[in-house]
């Protein structure tokens, strides 16, 4: 009898870890990030997001930023959506362009450019938003300088505390090397809602990773965009919609989320390769 009382009383403790995981006892974390600094993102996904009042993490490639962008940036920044580091030139390596010969690829960084780079661009990120720490997308995500993963250093430098990867697999939990998960442009709304479903059932957590939205490229269409977050916000008793740095800061700081975030992240083959 005794026993089977502690047997209840520690199955109730885990139901309540996994109900009261994430802010307000909500069920799942889903992280909306967009790269490249594509123009659709400013014309279409956050017209998008601000009526639906989520906000959206947006990697910015510093060297694709126009002068006429920035009081957009600011402006979104303003209103809660984050700005995140993709480097100024995004430097891929090669074997990511094929056939096409690039001239600005990883192979021609070392590990020092590279971090300076993302120092430089930290700080034309804080010109833009006022902000003094920022997350960090590696291009094609992929941390490689010269060939050499420059990941162990970035960690060193303190240059950013959370980075975004386009690995959606499953690993452990790790700040540096957050999974995401991309999409095929013809991923339908019905798509990318069963990957939100798919972390709503675990207790999870989801960082979803576009590029173009409507327009540009590797793009969703902007209904499945739209259908997404018509999804995110009939459920948004259950799901917490964050920008990634928001989201990392909680589950850094509250050891619930952390493991069920990373321990039940989806486990899928890359279906968009990063550009
Ligand atoms: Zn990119």
């Amino acid at each position: 009898m005794r026993i089977g009382l502690v047997l209840l009383a520690i199955t109730m403790m885990a139901t309540q870890a996994l109900a009261g995981s994430w802010p307000d006892g909500k069920r799942a974390a889903v992280v909306l990030t967009y790269d490249d600094t594509l123009p659709s993102q400013l014309d279409i996904a956050i017209p998008a997001l601000d009526p639906a009042g989520f906000k959206g993490t947006f990697f910015l490639i510093g060297s694709k930023i126009t002068p006429e962008q920035i009081p957009r940036w600011r402006s979104a920044a303003a209103e809660g959506h984050e700005l995140g580091n993709h480097t100024i030139r995004h430097a891929c390596p090669q074997a990511n362009y094929p056939p096409a010969k690039k001239i600005d690829t990883s192979e021609a960084y070392d590990v020092g450019t590279m971090l300076t780079e993302i120092r430089t661009m930290n700080t034309m990120l804080t010109a833009i938003d006022g902000k003094l720490q920022h997350s960090y997308a590696a291009p094609c995500g992929q941390h490689l300088a010269g060939g050499i993963d420059y990941l162990p250093a970035l960690r060193a430098s303190g240059l950013v505390r959370y980075t975004r990867s386009a690995d959606p697999s499953e690993r452990p939990f790790d700040p540096m090397d957050v999974p995401a998960r991309f999409f095929p442009s013809n991923a339908t709304g019905a798509d990318l809602i069963a990957a939100v479903q798919e972390a709503e059932r675990k207790g999870g957590m989801i960082v979803l990773g576009f590029h173009g939205v409507g327009g540009d490229y590797l793009s969703v269409s902007a209904k499945a965009h739209a259908q997404l977050l018509a999804y995110l916000k009939t459920h948004s008793e259950a799901i917490w919609v964050a920008p990634f740095s928001t989201v990392m800061d909680y589950a850094t700081s509250h050891p619930g989320p952390l493991a069920i975030g990373a321990a039940r992240s989806r486990v899928q083959p890359r279906t968009n390769s990063e550009r």
